[in-house]
C-alpha cells in the first residue's frame, strides 16, 4: 500500500500546529497565509473576511504574482457529517469567488493560479474551542508547480497476485502494454469488489469512507455498491484494444493536448471496447491506470456518461467542487477516482 501524494495537505501538514499547540489569536500566520474565519453555520464572507481576501491579493501581485494559492476549506465538529462537508466547500467556494472577481472592482488573481480543496469538519486548528475550525486557509506555494506531478515511487507489494480468471480481450497492444493492461484490469477488479464491501459497512474503512464522501457525497451507499459490482462484473469479459501512433484514426481516438493526455486519453466507441492510447496509457501510474480502467467502464457499463475531471491524481478541481450529489452519481470519474484513491 502506498499512499497517494497530495500536495496541498502535505503543505497544511507541514505549516499547520497539531491541535492543542495552536499559537494564541494574533500570532502572525506565516509569510502568505492567512485564515479567512466564518460564523457558525454560514459560508457566508463578512466585511473583514473581504478586506483580508482583497489584501491578500494585493500581497499576491507584490510578491510577483507567479506564486499557486491554495484554499482549504473546514468546518467546525458540531453537526452532521455530510452537512459540514458541502458547508466547508460551499466556504472555500466563496473565497475563491472573491479571489477570481473582488467585489469592489479590482483586479483578481486568475483562475489557473488557485487550488482548491474541501476538507469538512475538523479540530485542527483547536481541540477545544469550535470557532477557530470554521474556517479556509489560504496559503501560497513558490514555485508554480509542474503539469504533471511526479509519479510515485514504485508499489512494494510483497508479492504479487496472480492474475484472476478472465474472458477479457486485448488487442493490438505490444506485450510490455498488455501486461500493464492485464494487471490495470485485475487489480481494477479486486479493488471494485473490496470497496463496494467497505462502502456497505460504514466505518469499517475510514479511508474508504473519505474517498466515499469526497466523490459521492450523501449518495446512497447501495446504489454506488451496486454500481461498483456491474462494472466489476463487466470487465470480466471486457475488449481492450490498444491504439498507437501511426494506426488507422489515432488522431481521432487520441488527439493531441493536455486533456487528452490526461484523461480523454482513454476514449470508447460502439461495441464494447475499450480504446486505450497508447503511449499515453503506458506513461500513467499503475494507480492512474487503474483509475482509468474503472472510469471507462462507467461509462460503458453503467449509466455515467458525466466527464467532470478531477485532476490525474484525483485532486479537487474547480468544476468536481461544484459538482451536486446527482452530478456525481452519474460521473465517470467519481467511480475512478473513489477505486484510485484506495491503490
Ligand atoms: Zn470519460
Amino acid at each position: 500500500m502506498q499512499t497517494k501524494p497530495d500536495p496541498n495537505n502535505d503543505q497544511l501538514l507541514r505549516r499547520q500546529p497539531m491541535p492543542g499547540t495552536t499559537p494564541p489569536p494574533g500570532t502572525p500566520l506565516p509569510m502568505g497565509e492567512r485564515k479567512i474565519q466564518f460564523a457558525h453555520n454560514s459560508p457566508a464572507l463578512s466585511e473583514l473576511a473581504l478586506q483580508q481576501i482583497r489584501q491578500y491579493i494585493r500581497d499576491w501581485r507584490a510578491r510577483g504574482a507567479n506564486t499557486t494559492v491554495n484554499l482549504d476549506g473546514y468546518a467546525s465538529t458540531e453537526g452532521a457529517d455530510d452537512y459540514n462537508f458541502n458547508l466547508s466547500r460551499q466556504r472555500v467556494l466563496n473565497v475563491r469567488s472573491e479571489m477570481l472577481h473582488p467585489s469592489n472592482g479590482e483586479s483578481g488573481i486568475p483562475q489557473s493560479f488557485i487550488t482548491l480543496e474541501a476538507h469538512g469538519e475538523t479540530n485542527r486548528f483547536s481541540a477545544t474551542d469550535l470557532s477557530p475550525n470554521r474556517t479556509v486557509l489560504i496559503s501560497s506555494s513558490s514555485p508554480v508547480p509542474p503539469p504533471h506531478p511526479p509519479p510515485p515511487p514504485p508499489n512494494p507489494s510483497p508479492q504479487p497476485q496472480p492474475p484472476l480468471p478472465n474472458h477479457y480481450s486485448i488487442q493490438d497492444c505490444s506485450t510490455a502494454y498488455e501486461a500493464e493492461i492485464r494487471d490495470a484490469i485485475d487489480e481494477a477488479r479486486r479493488k471494485l469488489l473490496d470497496v463496494a464491501n467497505a462502502i456497505m459497512s460504514p466505518g469499517s474503512n475510514a479511508r474508504v469512507d473519505a474517498s466515499y464522501r469526497k466523490f459521492f457525497g450523501t449518495n446512497s451507499r447501495a446504489s454506488i455498491a451496486l454500481r461498483l459490482l456491474i462494472i466489476r462484473h463487466s470487465l470480466e469479459s471486457v475488449g481492450i484494444e490498444c491504439e498507437n501512433p501511426g494506426s488507422l484514426a489515432y488522431g481521432f481516438f487520441c488527439p493531441a493536448g493536455v486533456l487528452a493526455y490526461t484523461r480523454a486519453a482513454v476514449m470508447i466507441t460502439g461495441i464494447g471496447h475499450i480504446h486505450v492510447c497508447q503511449p499515453q496509457f503506458h506513461n500513467m501510474t499503475r494507480a492512474q491506470r487503474i483509475g482509468t480502467i474503472v472510469h471507462e467502464g462507467a461509462h460503458r457499463y453503467i449509466y455515467a456518461p458525466g466527464d467532470t475531471y478531477y485532476t490525474l491524481d484525483c485532486l479537487e478541481t474547480t468544476e468536481t467542487l461544484a459538482m451536486s450529489d446527482g452530478d456525481r452519481f452519474t460521473n465517470a470519474d467519481c467511480f475512478g477516482c473513489l477505486i484510485q484513491e484506495q491503490i
